[in-house]
């Protein structure tokens, strides 16, 4: 069972050019647009952001676009080190594959579907 590694570095490579631009992007709009509005566009973009935007909205919380974006590029460069050492698409809590689909969905996955969920919901109460 290996993994086609190069299709996920690269996968990743894209998503990481793409956030970049975006975050390039909202510096130049310097927030001429306002947030929800990027958040919107985003969502329409990506599955996995538009679960970020959603957890925006439900927390009320005052995280900014530009941190989530953040945030993400961080999980990337965290992914493309665990393709480097041999650790990707393991699960960092049951240590089981975590799948080829998720992983297609948010290649920068550290957690299977079963430890996510679980999680959220000791979080989100
Ligand atoms: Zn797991």
């Amino acid at each position: 069972m290996s993994m086609d590694l190069e299709y996920f570095k690269n996968l990743l490579l894209a998503k990481k050019q793409e956030i970049e631009h975006t975050l390039k992007n909202i510096k130049e709009l310097s927030f001429g647009k306002s947030e929800i509005e990027l958040i919107g566009e985003l969502s329409s973009s990506d599955d996995h952001l538009a679960e970020y935007a959603s957890i925006v909205y439900d927390h009320e919380n005052m995280l900014t676009v530009e941190n989530i974006l953040k945030d993400i590029l961080g999980q990337i460069e965290l992914a493309l080190k665990r393709i480097e050492d041999g650790t990707y698409g393991v699960c960092e809590i049951c240590k089981k594959p975590i799948g080829e689909e998720r992983l297609k969905a948010i290649p920068y996955a550290t957690m299977c579907i079963r430890c996510k969920s679980i999680k959220e919901k000791s979080v989100r109460k």
